[in-house]
């Protein structure tokens, strides 16, 4: 039979463990939602380039620079929603392959898909 002290012992573990898993709970969320914000403005500049492009062939007029500026913006932010996947993979404990972008177990030690040492 468990003692007085270790019941308040397991009491504190237990709440330990659920702010713990709380506060993980809300970092996730909030990288998911950081995500999606940067989605949100990667369609946002896809809707803006088919404007462009229906002005442009209804105008004649020349847009290639203005196409190469968005899809410039596109990949920068890809590169963050890149950068949110990993902060997300930590997370989890698990690792993107450098080589070939698999996601791999926080304890492998070469990649699963190129066997590439991570
Ligand atoms: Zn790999």
């Amino acid at each position: 039979m468990a003692t007085f002290e270790e019941m308040i012992l397991r009491a504190r573990d237990a709440a330990y463990t659920t702010e713990k898993k709380t506060t993980e709970f809300v970092n996730k969320t909030r990288v998911k939602l950081e995500i999606a914000q940067l989605q949100k403005q990667q369609a946002a500049i896809f809707e803006g380039v088919g404007r462009l492009e229906y002005d442009a062939a209804e105008s004649g007029e020349d847009i290639t620079a203005l196409k190469a500026e968005a899809f410039e913006t596109v990949r920068d932010l890809q590169k963050k929603i890149d950068k949110c996947h990993d902060r997300l993979y930590s997370m989890s404990g698990a690792v993107r392959c450098k080589d070939c972008a698999a996601v791999n177990d926080g304890d492998a030690v070469f990649c699963k898909k190129c066997g590439k040492t991570l």
